[in-house]
């Protein structure tokens, strides 16, 4: 059987390896820039964090977000760590549940498997971005952009999604499948930076932080993270931005973006903290008030926005005054204007709807012998690892089937 997988990123290198474990399925990869992998190589910060330990259906999202359940059941976080050994990588695991490869480099995930694919005698066809795919009798069709043409009796779209332009991500999928009847819902950038207004950002640029980060609308908190926040520019980004940039993504004018600086203090133990250095060092000026507590940018800006001159002694600050700073450092309000684009974002909310698919085998319930796998899915996960590992899942799951292998594998 031949079988042609639309895509070499990470599900499409997943599905081939996988459809190709029986050496009676002819399988070859199209990938439309020079190598396959190349978004893989930029993943976490050219680490690559490959899955995560704690994955389950819990960090993913999309109009159904059940449907990754059998995939996940099949081929979860224990499975795909055994599979990448079996290709020879060795990982380790962090506290948090993230998957890394030992040598801490995205290119060791990359070569084992291009090389696992090149010996099982996979085919790999790179710049080669597929235009058009259709059926014509009774196989199907594909063809490249000077009119190439070459036919399969299974196909695999795995174009991933419109997430990290710069590194690959087009619409191709989604108009691939769109041929065939399979309609998406409307796309937006997740795991992306927050654009706010940047008046009490842009002073603090690169400054990274331990924070609390709530994304609030009329008073309600529409999503909320605890860690690393980094100051820039534009707004806010690192891991706790992103983890609510999804609902960012997704909410409406009039949202605020809320930093609690100094997230493990209660608003009482903040106030005895001031107090304390008050006392303790009432010749101070006010700039220090925080010294030893803050990074000293964020102390002035925290100071500033509490109306505080910097130069004022300790001594002469009131009650009222410490109240306003610790207010300021609980609530560092930040009114939301957007998120960056896909070419900033790591993953796209939204994709092909997964209504046409079945679950147990990824095959399209329009058109047999048909399937999808990865980002070019309505699935998308947080941040720490859960969009490689559905990646690995859905693309093994594809491939599998569309080989005819699933029974072996239960
Ligand atoms: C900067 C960055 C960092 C990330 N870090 C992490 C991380 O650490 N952990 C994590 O879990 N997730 C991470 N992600 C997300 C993760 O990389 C993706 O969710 C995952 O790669 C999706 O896999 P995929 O196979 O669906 O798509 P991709 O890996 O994007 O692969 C799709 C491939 O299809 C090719 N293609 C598209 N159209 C065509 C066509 N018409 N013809 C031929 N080929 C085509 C593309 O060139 C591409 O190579 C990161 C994303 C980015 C952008």
């Amino acid at each position: 059987m031949d079988i042609a997988v639309i895509g070499g990123g990470a599900s499409g290198l997943a599905a081939a390896l996988a459809a190709r474990e029986s050496l009676d399925n002819r399988v070859t990869v199209f990938e439309r820039q020079n190598r396959v992998g190349r978004k893989l190589l930029a993943t976490g910060n050219g680490r690559c964090n490959l899955t995560n330990r704690g994955a389950s259906l819990a960090h993913y999202h999309g109009r159904d977000p059940g449907f990754a359940g059998p995939a996940l059941a099949r081929f979860g976080p224990e499975e795909t760590l055994r599979w990448f050994a079996s290709l020879g990588l060795v990982t380790t695991t962090e506290p948090s549940g993230r998957v890394y490869p030992v040598s801490d480099t995205a290119g060791s995930v990359v070569d084992v498997l291009r090389l696992a694919l090149e010996a099982r005698g996979g085919g790999t066809v790179c710049a080669m971005p597929i235009a058009r795919a259709g059926r014509r009798d009774g196989r199907f069709l594909l063809t490249g952009p000077a009119g190439e043409e070459y036919t399969c009796d299974k196909l695999i779209v795995a174009c991933g999604g419109a997430a990290g332009a710069r590194l690959g991500g087009v619409l191709s999928g989604y108009e691939l499948l769109g041929a065939f009847g399979h309609r998406r819902t409307e796309l937006r950038p997740s795991l992306v930076q927050l654009k706010t207004d940047n008046t009490w950002t842009r002073p603090l640029k690169g400054v990274r932080t331990q924070a609390q980060i709530s994304l609030e609308q009329d008073g309600t908190i529409l999503a909320a993270a605890d860690g690393e926040i980094q100051f820039t520019d534009y707004g806010v980004s690192g891991p706790a931005a992103y983890d609510i940039s999804r609902a960012t993504s997704l909410a409406g004018p009039g949202c605020t973006v809320c930093v609690r600086l100094l997230p493990e203090l209660e608003k009482v133990d903040i106030i005895s903290y001031l107090s304390a250095k008050r006392n303790d060092f009432p010749d101070y000026k006010a700039e220090n008030i925080l010294t030893g507590a803050l990074h000293n940018s964020i102390a002035r800006a925290v100071l500033r926005r509490a109306g505080i001159p910097l130069d004022a002694r300790l001594w002469a600050l009131s009650d009222g005054a410490l109240e306003l700073i610790a207010d300021t450092l609980i609530r560092y309000e930040l009114p939301l204007t957007g998120t960056l684009g896909f070419d900033d974002a790591q993953v796209t909310a939204g994709g092909v709807e997964t209504a046409g698919f079945d679950p147990e085998t990824m095959e399209s319930r329009l058109v047999p012998g048909l399937y999808a796998c990865g980002e070019v899915l309505d699935i998308d996960g947080d941040c720490g690892g859960y969009n490689l590992q559905w990646a690995w899942s859905s693309g093994r799951l594809a491939g599998l089937a569309a080989g005819g292998l699933l029974e072996d594998d239960a």
